[in-house]
């Protein structure tokens, strides 16, 4: 099977209805960079910058930061790379973050809110970015973002670090976006204005789903209870999709639901045509999107939704099997 989607490599995410779907990954290290190649992902969609600062004990220089940033994007040669900034919780400690102790770390002091508290360490971090972009166009984008004013602070930091470099001399990004990650319920029901500022979202599944069904995403007893295929669920993000495509708002979906094959052909046909995933996945997902009619996927989707099932999955898991899926 491998084989096979070796040979897909270089072949667009095109559905039989014509509907063309694209495929990003995730990364969070320079290791996995080579993978951009070999996968044939379409950039870099979640580029988790914690990873980095997890491995080290003291956080790294601003200088350690560019250089690291910057040979990321020569190693995406062009291809876009969506940053996101810090999400650190007091799950994952950094011993030059003061830890916490915190019953509920995953609804703590962590992410977007942690950035907005120690406002230093997010300004070297936006600094670091524009000077390893180097007037390369630079995206940025901000984890656990809440509430509306969560995300415009944030965006003011980097504007105001963007006119701050300009000031000094310094080549800024040849083009700059500033979007934010979907990871709570709220942040769906923000206003329009919201919809209108952010530049492009994602939405992080992983979180996203843990807070849709109040179910820890690391606690085995409940984590696999609630199916992404959920009808409750799937309408959701059919609902956010609509609203982004009414504002014209990029919305891509970055988490682990995307790199399953059958997830990804629902989450496209609710709209969500960007899906980043591990480079792994990009292979089988692209090899069943190639083979079947997204268009028909959401006519399954809205009938089974309509039937009064729980998930869309029997509907949708029949409708394949008859296509010798
Ligand atoms: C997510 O929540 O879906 C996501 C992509 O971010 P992380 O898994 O790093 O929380
Ligand atoms: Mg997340």
């Amino acid at each position: 099977a491998q084989h096979a989607y070796a040979a897909l490599r270089d072949q667009p995410a095109l559905a039989t209805c014509g509907r063309r779907v694209t495929l990003m990954m995730n990364a969070g290290l320079m290791a996995d960079l080579p993978s951009l190649v070999g996968s044939g992902a379409e950039g870099v969609g979640l580029y988790r910058t914690e990873l980095q600062f997890l491995i080290r004990s003291t956080v790294p220089r601003r200088r350690a930061q560019a250089e690291l940033y910057g040979r990321v994007m020569d190693a995406a040669k062009g291809q876009r790379v969506v940053f996101r900034t810090l999400d650190i919780g007091s799950d994952k400690v950094l011993p030059y973050l003061k830890p916490q102790d915190e019953p509920n770390p995953a609804m703590g002091w962590r992410a977007i809110r942690l950035g907005l508290d120690r406002r230093g360490v997010m300004r070297m971090q936006v600094q670091s970015l524009m000077r390893g972009a180097n007037g390369r166009p630079l995206s940025v984008m901000f984890p656990m973002v809440a509430q509306f004013d969560e995300f415009r602070a944030a965006r003011q930091i980097v504007l105001d670090e963007y006119a701050r470099e300009q000031d000094l001399g310094h080549t800024v990004p040849e083009s700059l976006e500033i979007g934010a990650m979907l990871e709570t319920p709220s942040l769906a029901f923000a206003p329009d204005a919201f919809f209108e500022l952010t530049d492009f979202l994602s939405i992080g599944g992983n979180d996203l789903k843990q807070f849709f069904f109040a179910a820890d995403r690391e606690n085995e007893r409940v984590r696999r209870r609630y199916d992404t295929l959920n009808v409750s669920y799937l309408t959701f993000l059919g609902q956010i999709a609509d609203r982004t495509a009414t504002h014209g708002t990029p919305v891509s979906f970055c988490g682990e639901d995307a790199g399953r094959p059958v997830e990804a052909m629902a989450l496209a046909a609710m709209g969500i045509n960007t899906l980043s995933m591990r480079p792994a996945s990009i292979g089988p997902v692209k090899h069943l999107i190639r083979r079947v009619s997204i268009e028909e996927a959401r006519r399954v989707i809205d009938e089974a939704r309509c039937s009064g099932a729980q998930s869309v999955r029997p509907a949708v898991m029949a409708w394949l099997a008859d296509q010798g899926i």
